[in-house]
């Protein structure tokens, strides 16, 4: 990680304003205000700063993201050309490889996996288009939110794929539970990046140092007087004006509390912004691993039907030999993740391990060096993945975004409407509320 100067003593720092949270959001919006000549701290409860986007090598003894590692519609994204440009980070176009599908004999199959054929291939194909199709086709102004499985309740096989491909895999949560004016809502180019020096250290590099006191668990935010008052586990300080970028589980929990609470509008917005869930079992094997996979090289993933552990079909993808290593991550998301999260950790490793001797031969075991899997769910100060909007309360994200007496400010991930759920809107709502700052100060 980047490293970035650390303040270090509460009181003498006395800043303006505090942001709670040094994970994008927040580490965009001090960068922001320090450039305008506003005195700033960042008060963290890890001891990092990133949160949920964070590189290390100490684990494979190569880059390896925890959270964020996709520049997503990466020719819009505004972080594209900060980690490219600015950090002068190598990307990798990853729209240009081609998924590889494999599918179980017998459905519901946890073994004897082959790859797809062609014909199969068309109907997975099929499917998701058509699930497109309906997404981008429904007026949802003229009837109304549903969820993306009452769009299109499956009809068979590859709809229930293409719902879970949708569902759990990428927003961390049933489809069910999905709001079609949400996804509606959100850029979807098709350009896909990733960063082989990884997309955290990218982005932290890009933005350069801020000040940032680690290991700080801000419990209250006390603004009944003229300064607001902020009580941590290190004690407590005053501010006039504090930015809250903290996920929306903190908050909707009250592991974070207000003093007065805050307006009731604004506290249910971030109940009906909870938090999904997405994780990664990460496996690295000896370089002979590489001689089992299809198109090593070229870094591959695939796409897999089989049983999950709760006896449904779901998808299982694995992303292959990145950036040539011979690694593989497999990536979990709802249900799923939250059995393997409350597991131990050989037993989701094991899982991911016989998801891909199953379609790649058991000789796989014999390569298999060591494995890592992220707990999202179980961290405190993350609560989950990310977040998604309930059904209808897609306009929410805005009211949980607003300021509250020009003294409270907020910023995330899930309080942007286009990037929500991703690391850029984490940067835009950083920036926004900055500016925003920086006009009621002055
Ligand atoms: C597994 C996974 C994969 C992902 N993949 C992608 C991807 O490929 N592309 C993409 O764009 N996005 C991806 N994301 C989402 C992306 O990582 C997030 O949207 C982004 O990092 C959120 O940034 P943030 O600043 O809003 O929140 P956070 O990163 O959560 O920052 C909030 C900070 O507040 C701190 N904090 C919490 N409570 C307190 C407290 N009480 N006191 C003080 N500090 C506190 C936290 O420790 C944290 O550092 C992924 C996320 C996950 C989990």
């Amino acid at each position: 990680m980047n490293a970035v100067s650390l303040s270090s003593d509460l009181d003498v720092a006395n800043p303006d304003v505090v942001v709670i949270g040094a994970g994008i959001a927040g580490v965009t919006a001090a960068r922001t205000l320090m450039q305008k000549g506003v005195s700033v701290l960042v008060l963290e409860a890890r001891d990092r700063i990133g949160g949920r986007a964070y590189t290390e090598c100490e684990t494979f003894g190569v880059p390896y993201d925890h959270g964020c590692a996709w520049l997503h519609s990466a020719d819009k994204n505004p972080l594209s050309s900060l980690v490219r440009d600015k950090a002068e980070f190598d990307v990798f176009d990853f729209g240009k490889r081609e998924p590889i599908y494999f599918v179980h004999r017998s459905r519901g199959g946890n073994r004897g996996g082959r790859r797809a054929t062609e014909q199969e291939v068309i109907e997975i194909e099929k499917a998701e288009d058509a699930l497109y199709d309906d997404l981008w086709g429904y007026d949802a102004v003229k009837n109304g939110d549903i969820s993306i499985y009452n769009l299109r309740p499956p009809r068979d096989r590859w709809d229930e794929l293409a719902q879970l491909r949708k569902g759990p895999l990428e927003a961390g949560v049933d489809s069910g539970c999905l709001s079609v004016i949400d996804y509606q809502t959100q850029y979807e180019t098709g350009t896909e990046w990733m960063v082989p020096q990884g997309l955290a250290s990218g982005i932290f590099k890009a933005l350069g140092p801020v000040p940032v006191k680690l290991g700080t668990v801000v419990e209250k935010v006390d603004w009944q007087g003229q300064d607001i008052k902020l009580q941590s586990n290190q004690g407590t300080m005053t501010c006039r004006v504090v930015l809250v970028t903290v996920p929306t589980g903190v908050i909707a929990d009250e592991a974070l509390t207000f003093l007065p609470a805050l307006p009731q509008e604004k506290m249910a917005a971030f109940h009906e912004l909870p938090m999904g869930l997405l994780d990664k079992i990460t496996l690295q094997f000896d370089i002979g691993f590489k001689s089992l996979v299809p198109d090593a090289n070229t870094n591959e993933a695939y796409l897999q039907a089989s049983k999950g552990i709760r006896q449904t079909d779901s998808w299982h993808s694995h992303l292959l030999c990145p950036f040539g290593e011979p690694m593989s991550t497999m990536f979990v998301g709802g249900d799923l993740a939250r059995d393997l999260t409350t597991g131990n950790d050989e037993a989701a490793q094991d899982f991911a391990l016989s998801s891909l001797a199953s379609v790649l031969g058991e000789d796989v075991r014999k390569f298999f060096r060591k494995g890592h899997k992220t707990k999202w769910l179980a961290d405190p100060f993350a609560r989950g993945g990310y977040a998604y909007s309930n059904i209808g309360k897609n306009h929410l994200r805005e009211v949980a975004r607003q300021p509250v007496a020009d003294r409270l400010f907020f910023a995330g991930e899930a309080l942007h409407g286009k990037w929500a759920s991703m690391a850029p809107g984490a940067y835009e709502t950083g920036r926004q509320a900055a500016n925003e700052i920086i006009n009621s100060i002055v």
